[in-house]
């Protein structure tokens, strides 16, 4: 499609877009009184206005019911996250027995890491990206430390070549295979943070799996984004926030996913709790664990039903579009982005910033700004844009497809465009 710089062909893209009913479906902030363009998808996503029901729903059953609602609630809570699964399921290519929603996005890393991160005196190194979002770097160094490794000897960092600004598969394989026999783990963000990148998960966990260790993915930025298949892919483990591309709100509940063969595993080493017991005897209150057949096993606490009921509502929406649609439209606005960045680039006199995300992209292009920074990030924000900021000087654009128009990609355009010239 040749694309153009105008608002009346912005226009058309929206006419021709079957997801453009969505928009509706979500509450926009507003800035000076005009609702806002809002490509900060990748942070937290906007609420969608069924979200509201179904947490009125809880605190209604709630102030009826009492405690009776563990049991006689519309849906009950006992068993509340068992309605996330099979959704969930479909968005990241699982079977729906491995995956679950439970605690928050690195508590749930910690308690995948007791499973999977088992370290022997040969075998104890693990692989990552180099400048990994920084909880990962943290929870990685403190799982070092805790077996009494070394951290720098333990944790070796895929580093991007001079002068690119994305990580090459070929250089991940290549520093698989040259560990090899010391490697425990590979750990890497499905979709870079940074960079907007989308990594080989499939190359990338064969080759870990070759050499014998255990492969798993932060999927905070891929989860809802790109397209998904966990279990064919051989992945061990994965864990992923449901706030960002997801739409659940704020700090809100994670999702994990664990390979179908290490289900029933007696021998897998695991953090347990009672609500990873087998729900059929699990009120006989008995010492021995019995664990759930399912992802659920690694479930500790009894649900926390306030935040998983947005999650829910943020499920049935997306599985009532899918990700097919999703990600069909995420590659027409992404191109047409990417496109209006170009030509607003050739109409300012300097190049004044550069896209630096990889061909391998989702939803987020990275643009790395020279010379006006953060005078020009203020004056998007000023102006209705909301996106977000990176140090030193990135601002990252995600037209979320659920709820962004082409039109606003257009608009966003021309903002920038002043915001360069006027400073
Ligand atoms: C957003 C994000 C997190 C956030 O972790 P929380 O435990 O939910 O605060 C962690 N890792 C990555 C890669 C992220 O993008």
């Amino acid at each position: 499609m040749k694309f153009q710089n105008t608002l009346q062909f912005a226009k058309q893209l929206d006419k021709e877009d079957t997801l453009q009913n969505y928009q509706q479906e979500f509450h926009f902030p507003e800035i000076k009184g005009k609702k806002s363009i809002y490509l900060c998808g990748n942070s937290l996503g906007l609420q969608p206005k069924q979200t509201k029901n179904y947490v009125n729903n809880v605190v209604q059953d709630w102030a009826s019911l009492a405690v009776e609602g563990h049991f006689y609630a519309e849906k009950p809570w006992w068993d509340y996250h068992e309605r996330l699964a099979e959704p969930l399921a479909k968005i990241v290519g699982a079977k729906t027995k491995e995956v679950s929603v439970m605690n928050t996005l690195t508590v749930n890393l910690h308690l995948l890491m007791v499973s999977f991160y088992t370290p022997t005196k040969k075998r104890y190194k693990i692989i990552c990206e180099e400048k990994a979002f920084p909880s990962d770097q943290y929870m990685l160094q403190s799982q070092a430390r805790f077996h009494g490794f070394d951290v720098e000897d333990t944790l070796v960092e895929v580093k991007k070549r001079k002068g690119e600004h994305f990580w090459r598969t070929e250089d991940i394989v290549a520093k698989i295979k040259e560990v090899g026999e010391e490697l425990a783990l590979v750990l890497i963000g499905g979709v870079n943070y940074y960079n907007g990148q989308v990594f080989n998960i499939k190359e990338i966990t064969k080759a870990g799996k070759s050499v014998g260790a255990k492969v798993g993915w932060d999927l905070a930025h891929a989860a809802g984004n790109v397209e998904l298949e966990l279990h064919n892919w051989d992945v061990d483990f994965a864990a992923w926030c449901s706030y960002k591309y997801m739409n659940s709100g704020p700090g809100n509940a994670s999702g994990i996913f664990i390979h179908e063969k290490h289900l029933n595993n007696p021998n897998i080493p695991r953090f347990e709790g009672w609500w990873g017991t087998k729900k059929e005897t699990r009120f006989l209150m008995k010492s021995e664990f019995e664990p759930m057949e399912n992802a659920d096993a690694w479930q500790l606490s009894n649900p926390p039903v306030l935040s998983v009921a947005p999650y829910l509502a943020s499920l049935e929406q997306f599985n009532a579009v899918g990700m097919k649609q999703i990600v069909k439209k995420r590659n027409l606005i992404v191109a047409y982005l990417e496109f209006v960045l170009q030509q607003i680039d050739s109409e300012v006199a300097n190049s004044t910033f550069e896209i630096i995300t990889p061909e391998d992209r989702g939803t987020q292009l990275s643009v790395l700004l020279h010379g006006q920074g953060k005078a020009l990030f203020n004056y998007l924000m000023e102006n209705g844009v909301i996106l977000d900021w990176r140090e030193p000087n990135v601002i990252r654009v995600a037209p979320a497809p659920l709820y962004c128009s082409f039109e606003d990609v257009f608009s966003f355009g021309q903002i920038l465009k002043e915001g360069i010239l006027s400073l």
